[in-house]
């Protein structure tokens, strides 16, 4: 059963219950004035009979002494019942008194019962008249109660009618007024199966009411859906990115690849080709393995990052570091001038072996894109609780074209394209600083040199 079915019953069934509730009251209580009041004129009657007032009669029967008034009759009986003296209205009917009735009024107790007189429904009041104690007589009075019956009939018809139509009023406008209010409910419902049919997460559910119950929920289902949108945009980029990054890897795989098949092929040749051929075939060979080791590696150091490298920080001081990768880059590039300054007490919150990987790609750097006449130099310095670690050099600079892209994974300017780099040595050293919690920049003025700064915390 939907809930707009539920809400409207619900709505009719408190209704019907107060209605039936208010209608009984109504009902009974106008019953039982109307009952109460012809009571309390047949009381009169009988008690101006006892008093001999008459106060409120026109009219006494000579012959009875008993009050003649019209629509009422009298009637008057001995102690055991049999009657002595009537209204002439009467004729030869008489009123009734039952044996419980008879009983009771002997006994010195007023009775009101119902009967009927000439075929007509009556209230009959009969009082015994008391002297000395003993019951000497019991006056009668009736008045009909048709009228009474008539209006109170109208009454029950006039109540279940009206109670009818209040609850058919009632059920269609509850109706009515629970589909309004769940209609931006069953807008959510539609959206949400229109975004799971065509995978559309900019759809949004239009809702122009209050913001009361159901309207914060479709803004909230709005919001989700914002971010819903940002999430699966974001996915559908890093997949983007993922698969630029592996036919970029395979791209730069296959290039030594074919040059190995190549020099391979060039020394399986029959009859064999020149020895310095040959050994320059094998010379070739061999640097395109060493950059596919070094390509692999790197590859390897990405994934790792990329899958959330477990890096452990401590305590590392910098100098001794410096001096390590230094010493390195000298054995690789002897005649470069390299230098550095660096405070013994300069210590950073880092892993050693990724801050040690970090230098090092940028020194490497330092020597391959700069003439070999550049000088390199290491400084440092302590800022606001962090370590700014700066690699400078002498070099060319880095052009505002290229600048953007130098941190992009793969990315080599053109002319760097012949030289040994892979276009990883960025992109590492960024991720690897900020896995530590560290930044990267650079800045460059051409003809004058770049400056990368590496900040780390301060241990
Ligand atoms: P790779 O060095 O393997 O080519 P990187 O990611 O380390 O790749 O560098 C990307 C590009 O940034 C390089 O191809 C080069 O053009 C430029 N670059 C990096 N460092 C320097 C530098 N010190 N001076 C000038 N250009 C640089």
């Amino acid at each position: 059963m939907s809930i707009r079915l539920r809400l409207t019953l619900l709505y009719s069934a408190i209704l019907l219950v107060t209605l039936a509730a208010l209608g009984t009251f109504l009902y009974f209580s106008q019953a039982q004035l109307t009952m109460d009041s012809i009571r309390g004129d047949l009381v009169q009657q009988a008690q101006d009979y006892v008093t001999r007032e008459h106060r409120v009669t026109r009219r006494i029967d000579p012959a009875t002494g008993l009050a003649i008034l019209p629509g009422r009759w009298m009637q008057t009986r001995n102690p055991d019942g049999s009657v002595n003296g009537r209204t002439p209205d009467l004729g030869d009917t008489q009123l009734p008194l039952t044996k419980a009735g008879l009983a009771a009024v002997q006994s010195g107790t007023a009775v009101t019962e119902q009967g009927n007189v000439q075929g007509v429904p009556v209230l009959v009041y009969s009082q015994p008249i008391m002297t000395e104690n003993q019951v000497t007589r019991i006056v009668q009075v009736a008045a009909p109660i048709a009228e009474r019956e008539q209006a109170l009939g109208t009454l029950r018809w006039v109540l279940a009618l009206s109670s009818i139509l209040a609850l058919i009023a009632a059920f269609a406008v509850g109706w009515i007024l629970a589909g309004m209010a769940l209609s931006p409910i069953h807008k959510i419902t539609n959206t949400a199966q229109a975004i799971g049919a065509e995978r559309n997460f900019s759809r949004r559910v239009e809702h122009n009411g209050p913001a009361d119950e159901v309207g914060q929920l479709a803004t909230t289902f709005n919001n989700m859906l914002t971010e819903l949108e940002s999430a699966f945009h974001q996915l559908e980029e890093s997949l983007q990115t993922q698969r630029r990054f592996v036919a970029d890897a395979s791209h730069e795989l296959r290039t030594p690849l074919t040059t190995i098949r190549g020099n391979i092929e060039l020394l399986q040749h029959e009859p064999p080709v020149a020895a310095a051929d040959r050994a320059e075939a094998l010379a070739d060979t061999k640097e395109e393995v060493d950059r596919l080791i070094r390509l692999v590696n790197q590859l390897l150091t990405l994934a790792r990052a990329d899958a959330g490298l477990a890096l452990q920080p401590e305590a590392v001081p910098v100098k001794p570091v410096v001096e390590d990768v230094c010493r390195q880059i000298k054995l690789r590039a002897p005649q470069r001038p390299l230098s550095y300054q660096i405070p013994e007490d300069t210590v950073v919150l880092a892993d050693r072996d990724a801050f040690k990987q970090v230098l090092l790609n940028l020194l490497d750097n330092g020597v391959k894109h700069t003439p070999p006449s550049a000088a390199l130099d290491v400084t440092s310095a302590v800022v606001n609780g962090h370590v700014s670690i700066r690699i400078q050099d002498t070099g060319p600079g880095i052009s505002p074209q290229i600048l953007p892209h130098i941190f992009e994974r793969f990315y080599r300017a053109q002319f760097s394209r012949s030289g040994p780099g892979t276009g990883l040595g960025l992109s590492i050293a960024r991720e690897l600083v900020e896995a530590q919690h560290g930044t990267l920049t650079v800045e460059t003025k051409i003809g004058q040199g770049s400056v990368f700064t590496v900040t780390l915390p301060r241990a």
